[in-house]
């Protein structure tokens, strides 16, 4: 694992600095336990809120890549299987490079829209447009 995290340092160091500056986005973290057979995330909503999204969306893509069944209650995220946090934080990770940052300048100023049955992320920013994969 500790060869995984100097593996991580390592990319993020290759990342040109203007790139990060121009982001300027701030990832938010999840904060979850495991308890018996489940996880817990308990600021779920607040996540979900920072990145602009719907829970139910975040929530779908959780249960898709953790292949558990999740639910959601009180704000916080319910998922039936054992998941440590680092995991559940490498998933957002995914999520907000897929769903939320602007394919084109890489800001999270970005909004769904759907166009005739297709979903799109508009970028508030610089006017970007790309198709989101559904979530199956
Ligand atoms: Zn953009």
């Amino acid at each position: 694992m500790e060869d995984y995290e100097k593996m991580l340092k390592k990319v993020q160091k290759d990342v040109p600095d203007e790139v990060s500056k121009s982001t300027r986005f701030k990832m938010p973290k999840f904060d979850s336990h495991i308890q018996g057979k489940k996880t817990f995330i308990k600021n779920f909503k607040n996540v979900a809120d920072k990145l602009r999204r719907d829970p139910d969306h975040l929530m779908k893509y959780l249960a898709k890549e953790c292949g558990v069944p999740a639910e959601m209650k009180n704000g916080r995220l319910l998922l039936k299987g054992k998941f440590r946090q680092r995991k559940l934080n490498k998933e957002l990770k995914m999520y907000v490079n897929e769903y939320v940052l602007c394919k084109e300048c890489g800001k999270p100023d970005t909004k769904f829209t759907t166009q005739k049955g297709v979903t799109y992320m508009r970028c508030e920013s610089c006017g970007g447009r790309s198709p989101v994969k559904p979530i199956k």
